[in-house]
Formats: structure tokens, sequence, C-alpha cells
């Protein structure tokens, strides 16, 4: 699929989101070599990668979904990548907790390219004063930028206005694309793909 968009097969990170799927389901690829693995729920995670880290200490670790401030704490030192910084409360609450534990995960700012009021990131006409703000109020390293489309739009005009607002903050690294898109989203020059049913098949609950 790489190929065919013109970029090397290694150019896109391919993220397993093995959110609502037990140990015994994420075993068999960290045996087949697989580290990264992301998961949209603090709870969940804490309940089942600290086991798993422990045997492949190797693993990366990244958080997809939306975090509650009160949550910082526990993300900052279970996560290796948190991909859904969105706005100031939560950067200063992560800032903290990177300074008091002394971990640094790596940070992508999400980005409400759909600007639904039921999704998480900031608003596209808001992200550059909060890239900044990132990293001149509170001294954090910024990766790159993270969006997941409205459902049933065409995405591409979503992957593209992320490549954009990256581009304008010097930014490298795009996290982009599902099951369903992530050919778009590699062809538009997503650096990470997020893929958890064509890894692990359906999930059991709806909207999960
Ligand atoms: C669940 C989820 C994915 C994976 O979605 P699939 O369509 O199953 O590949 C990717 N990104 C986020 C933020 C998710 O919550």
């Amino acid at each position: 699929m790489l190929e065919e968009a013109g970029r090397a097969p290694d150019a896109a990170v391919v993220t397993a989101v093995s959110k609502t799927h037990g140990a015994e389901r994420i075993r068999p690829l960290l045996e087949a070599g697989h580290r990264i693995f992301g998961e949209n729920r603090v709870q969940e995670a804490a309940a089942k990668w600290p086991a798993l880290k422990a045997d492949y200490p190797d693993i990366e670790l990244h958080l997809v979904g939306p975090l509650q401030s009160n949550k910082a704490k526990e993300a900052v030192a279970l996560f290796d990548v948190i991909e859904t910084v969105d706005r100031p409360k939560i950067a200063r609450a992560l800032a903290a907790e990177m300074d008091r534990q002394e971990r640094t995960p790596r940070l992508f700012i999400q980005v409400n390219t759909g600007e639904e009021d039921q999704k998480a990131g900031i608003a596209p006409d808001e992200a550059d004063a909060f890239i900044a703000q990132c990293r001149e109020e509170f001294g954090l390293v910024i990766e790159g930028l993270m969006c997941i489309p409205p459902m049933g739009d065409d995405p591409a005009p979503h992957f593209a206005l992320l490549a954009k607002i990256a581009a304008r903050n010097r930014l490298t690294a795009l996290s982009m694309g599902m099951s369903g898109d992530y050919a778009v989203a590699v062809r538009l020059g997503a650096t990470h793909v997020r893929i958890g049913t064509a890894i692990f098949g359906e999930r059991a609950q709806a909207g999960a």
C-alpha cells in the first residue's frame, strides 16, 4: 500500500489499537515482534498494559483517546506517546506531571478538523496559537498532530488540512488514518496510522 502511495514501505508507523481486546489477543502480536500499540481509555490501559510491559519492556504505548486532567498523572506514568493533547488545561497538567515524574512521553496535538461539538481536539483556527502556547508557555516538545475525520465525511480534506497545519508549524509527524482510510492518509503524508479493526477484527462493544 505504501508503494502505491509513492512512499517508502517504512514511511508510516502502524499503531495497533487494541482497545476492548484482552491481553490474550495482544500477546500473539507481541510474540510476532510488534511493539507499538494504542488505547483510548486510561483506565482500561492501566488494567491491561503494566503486565505486558513487564514482559516486553520495549513496548511503545500510545494514548489515542480523550484525556481528562485528573488522569494526567496516570497517563504520564503509563503512556509513551500521548496523541490527544487538545487544550491548555491538559497541556499544563501534563507539563507539571512530566516534571514531577521525570518522564517525558512524546506528545501529539489532536485537531478537531471537522469542528464537531462532541469530538475532542483543538479547533483548526486555534491550532497555531495552541501549538505556540504548548511550546512557549508550557515548555513542551510537540512531535506532531493527530486527527479523526467525521464519520461519513471524505477523509481526504481533513488529512490535507492536518498536514497543512503541521507544515506551517514545522511539525513532521502526522497521526492520521484508521482501518477504513489509512491508504488515503498515507497518500496525504501520514507518518503514523492507527489500526484497530483491520488487525484485531470487529470490536464487540459498539462505538468503543
Ligand atoms: C478505535 C480507534 C482507532 C482504530 O479504529 P479502526 O477503525 O478499528 O481501525 C483509531 N484511532 C482512534 C482514536 C480510535 O479510538
